[in-house]
């Protein structure tokens, strides 16, 4: 075994050329959304676009059939790497989710009825959930659910009673997304098999920690994507049991999924081409197989070093007293939910934000499990072997500041500035672009907003209620209005995290104490501009904004 070097490694993806291992420029942590690209994928894209490319199975060209053999080469590597017996049961799809809702689809919706069971685990990703309802609400059959153990893995124990003779699919992932721990699939998948239920594996999460063998799994169905495993977006793998796939009929219909058309019959295509409608992402699927490669290059060593990387960041984030687990023990891949008690998550995903590292912080497409745990949400870190201990350090240090700053500043009377001053100043639309306007770089900005968070008053529990929910925000935000003599407007407004009453009192620093005439002309687009706010905001915040000001618009109108 060799000695992996984790900088070398980096190396390979352009992604981090200009940022420094634990420099506060670009801490990715987030791979388990979707990984970087190493240099060989993205030529591999860029030489097909500009010198192969043609579409595949249909020019009676060199051009074209260079890509067709390509593409079905392409095919023979994932093949070769999930252990799959035949090349006709690997069907390209667009990723995890279509491929599970080929199956959801084509099997579920026609072998289905009343009186059958789906059996699902709490840690499934919604895109094995919502299919799987769906096929259950069409057909009469029922969805029974796998409970998970303390340490967040599907508890076997259970298996004997849930797994029965109405059971006839069972849906569960290789790797959850959210807890990050290998669940017992082998298990699982021999007691489907006493009762003749089939057997689907998302492996969305596994790809790219685990060597996958489809037959040693002996599963009918194995789902993932190639975004997860440093290929491209947009493409994905359908492993099914040849006698399955047969047995199935075709999920979408067009070119390349039949042999002849009439003008009254079709007969279909040969497996794998009968689940493959239209033209397909044939760059990405021949990326896919280059990120295969580059994957393969690395032995043993690869993995000893990501087990390296997850018990050192575990242990660094448990001399965090604040940082509170979703499960118990250190998760088996680097992916790791937490809270941090006392503050919301979005204020501390942002706040990492602000120093330049990458966190997911929400439900990450797992509400039921969100509600079996119950929490609201949790931030996740999830790490690559392009990460670094370096980076994690940099990590830990700047959320121990975030958690102590919250706390020690904690004076609600006057307006705090960027640079620490304490300033007594009226709340208005020109003093705060005044207070913004030497602020350079979205982590001052960031912090200007936190202070100001602290000058929202708390609103009364009556006044959170329903009526006042600004629907579109990413944290439950709420608003009040009342009108004055002088036909003004003055509205209060409260939320759970800091960073929207932060922004929350930028934007009613610009309404309060106007008339509607006023507020209906005001340019909050401007506004946002100068003060440097909307390159900065991701889309899910900029929607929050863009709520807060409709339903201030649109209260305004109808009072
Ligand atoms: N299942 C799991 C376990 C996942 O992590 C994801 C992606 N977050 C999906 C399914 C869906 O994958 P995709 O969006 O690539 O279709």
């Amino acid at each position: 075994m060799n000695v992996f070097d984790p900088f070398a490694f980096r190396q390979c993806f352009p992604f981090f050329n200009d940022n420094e291992a634990g420099s506060a420029a670009s801490i990715y942590f987030d791979s388990a959304a979707t990984t970087q690209k190493p240099q060989v994928v993205i030529d591999c894209l860029n030489n097909f676009y500009q010198q192969q490319n043609a579409n595949v199975h249909r020019g009676s060209y060199q051009l074209s059939a260079a890509a067709t053999s390509q593409f079905e080469q392409a095919r023979v590597v994932l093949q070769a790497f999930i252990n799959a017996p035949s090349i006709q049961e690997v069907i390209w799809t667009k990723g995890t989710t279509e491929a599970i809702n080929l199956v959801a689809t084509s099997w579920g919706l026609n072998n289905l009825k009343k009186g059958d069971e789906i059996l699902l685990s709490y840690a499934e990703h919604h895109a094995n959930f919502v299919p799987w309802q769906v096929v259950a609400q069409k057909t009469g059959a029922t969805i029974s659910v796998l409970p998970l153990t303390r340490t967040g893995i599907i508890d076997t124990s259970k298996l004997n009673s849930l797994v029965n003779e109405r059971t006839r699919i069972v849906c569960c992932s290789h790797v959850s997304n959210v807890i990050g721990k290998l669940n017992p699939i082998e298990k699982i998948i021999a007691r489907a098999k006493q009762v003749g239920a089939l057997t689907l594996i998302d492996g969305a999460q596994a790809i790219a920690h685990y060597a996958i063998d489809v037959q040693a799994f002996d599963c009918d169905f194995y789902v993932f994507s190639a975004h997860k495993a440093y290929g491209p977006m947009g493409v994905g793998v359908l492993y099914g049991r040849k006698s399955l796939l047969n047995a199935m009929s075709p999920y979408q219909l067009g070119g390349e999924m039949i042999k002849k058309v009439s003008l009254t019959e079709t007969t279909y295509n040969d497996l794998p081409f009968k689940f493959e409608a239209g033209t397909p992402n044939v760059a990405g699927c021949i990326a896919f197989a280059k990120a295969i490669y580059f994957l393969k290059q690395f032995d043993e060593s690869l993995n000893v070093y990501e087990q390296q990387l997850v018990q050192y960041c575990y242990q660094a984030l448990k001399t965090i007293p604040q940082v509170r687990f979703l499960v118990e023990e250190c998760p088996d891949i680097g992916i790791f939910s937490f809270t941090v008690a006392g503050h919301h998550n979005q204020d501390i995903a942002s706040g990492l934000d602000s120093f330049g590292i990458a966190v997911r912080n929400g439900h990450h497409c797992a509400m039921p499990l969100m509600e079996y745990l119950k929490v609201t949400g949790s931030i996740r870190l999830s790490l690559a072997p392009y990460n670094t201990q370096a980076e994690i350090d940099f990590f830990i240090d700047t959320l121990k500041k975030i958690i102590t700053n919250y706390q020690l500043s904690t004076d609600k009377r006057v307006l705090i500035t960027a640079s620490g001053n304490e300033k007594s100043m009226t709340i208005n639309s020109d003093n705060i672009l005044a207070l913004f306007s030497s602020l350079k770089g979205w982590d001052a900005r960031h912090r200007q907003i936190m202070l100001l968070s602290k000058k929202l008053t708390k609103l009364a529990p009556e006044q959170r209620s329903q009526k006042n929910l600004i629907t579109g925000c990413e944290s439950k935000a709420w608003l009040n209005v009342s009108k004055t003599v002088e036909n003004t407007y003055i509205f209060t407004a409260d939320s759970e995290a800091k960073i929207i009453k932060g922004l929350l009192v930028i934007v009613l620093a610009a309404f309060n104490d106007k008339t509607a005439e006023q507020i209906l002309a005001f340019n909050i687009e401007d506004y946002f501009k100068k003060l440097g706010l909307l390159s900065h905001l991701s889309p899910s915040r900029s929607n929050g904004l863009n709520a807060i000001v409709k339903k201030i618009k649109s209260t305004v109108k109808e009072l």
